[in-house]
């Protein structure tokens, strides 16, 4: 889960690494009272989940309130690479005499956490990587002796910061971001640019925080800041619904049970030569009313053209759900197409009521294979 600057800057706040201080606004008038409460100078920055704002027009000073709602206006509603600006951050403007770049994420090749530094913050890393690679020091963090404040020392000096007071609390934020990385579960910790101010004061200006889906559940505080509005629309149903959906870009919608089977689902779709339009597992439940939301989800997709059901009975029992299938059937309206591969508990039991039922979209096969070949011919 990919957390806002200013969320993000909230959980460095939390580890001790100094942020600037902001407001929240989600309207030109709320934007230009923050500015008025922080006074001086504000700079007005788009929250949404993607880089380089600033080139996208999605970061700008202003030097009163009224110019900070001026800002305001301009910004809100802006479209940044798909991204639609609905909150804004005020925050007091810095004076920057220099930029850095730290972050930590996952070096899985490695399996360690990984630092890297380098005194040439504010543009993209990847330029930094590319075209002077001496200059970005990489460092991994072993998981298990955990952090040594060496290490933030090496970091530092492999980086060339000269300033003793700049190494000192540069070396100390290192320390801080390793603390928020490990405390909050997090996938990848990044500043840029880290500034040191014209007075020698270093300060995380910018925050991309990501945490780990998978451990959220110790983290609802994180887990609360979740902009359901931002995030896709149809993966929110989805969790709203409690059904595991992914949106993929092909035309069969898979609905299994398990996630082993549904991904050996999506394969054999592929294998069949059609394209997945989504990864959607039923769980171990399978009830009805899962069927039906499961399938509320799916066939919310408008690139949706034909639907495979792919169950294998175990503790889901066919026969319930081919009952599900039919009540969803028949709750709402759904012409497409739908294969239907049953097998395992009460497989023969399920497939008699589908067949007793009989509705004219509904088609039973014997096998994977054989029906993910019909569902991707009654997609084409
Ligand atoms: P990004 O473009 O999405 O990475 O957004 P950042 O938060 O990194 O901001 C982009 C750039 O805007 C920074 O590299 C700075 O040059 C500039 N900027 C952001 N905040 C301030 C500020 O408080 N004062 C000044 N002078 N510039 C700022
Ligand atoms: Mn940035």
């Amino acid at each position: 889960m990919d957390l806002y600057e200013y969320q993000g800057k909230e959980l460095f706040r939390s580890v001790g690494i100094p942020v600037s201080e902001g407001r929240l606004a989600t309207s030109p008038d709320e934007a230009r009272q923050a500015a008025e409460v922080l006074g001086g100078p504000v700079v007005v920055k788009a929250q949404v989940l993607v880089g380089g704002r600033g080139k996208a027009g999605g970061i700008k000073l202003a030097s009163t309130g009224h110019e900070a709602g001026e800002r305001a206006k301009e910004i809100l509603g802006l479209d940044i690479r798909g991204h639609v600006v609905r909150r804004l951050w005020i925050e007091r403007a810095s004076e920057i005499a220099k930029e850095y770049y730290l972050s930590l994420t996952f070096d899985r090749g490695a399996k360690k956490p990984l630092f890297m530094f380098t005194t040439q913050g504010g543009i993209d890393i990847e330029q930094v990587a590319e075209e002077s690679p001496d200059a970005l020091v990489r460092l991994h963090v072993d998981p298990l002796e955990g952090f040594h404040p060496w290490q933030a020392r090496r970091l530092v000096y492999g980086g060339g910061v000269e300033s003793p007071a700049e190494q000192k609390q540069v070396a100390a934020i290192v320390g801080k971001l390793y603390e928020a990385f490990v405390r909050y579960d997090a996938m990848l910790c990044e500043i840029n640019p880290l500034i040191v101010t014209p007075d020698g004061e270093v300060r995380a200006l910018d925050s991309k925080f990501s945490v780990d889906d998978n451990a959220l559940y110790r983290h609802p505080a994180v887990a609360e800041m979740r902009d359901l509005e931002a995030s896709d629309p149809l993966e929110a149903l989805a969790r709203e619904k409690r059904v595991t959906y992914v949106k993929l870009d092909g035309e069969v919608g898979v609905l299994g049970n398990g996630a082993g089977l549904t991904m050996s689902t999506v394969d054999v779709v592929t294998f069949a030569g059609g394209r997945p339009a989504n990864f959607c597992d039923l769980g171990g439940g399978g009830d009805a009313q899962g069927v039906v939301d499961a399938l509320s989800v799916i066939t919310r997709d408008p690139q949706v053209r034909s639907i495979f059901f792919n169950i294998f009975g175990g503790i889901t029992r066919c026969d319930e759900v081919a009952r599900g299938i039919l009540q969803a059937l028949g709750e709402m309206s759904l012409d497409l197409p739908i294969v239907v591969r049953l097998d395992g508990t009460n497989a023969e039991e399920g497939r008699r009521i589908l067949a007793e039922a009989a509705p004219p979209n509904l088609q039973v096969a014997p096998t994977m294979l054989e029906a993910a070949t019909r569902a991707v011919e009654a997609a084409a």
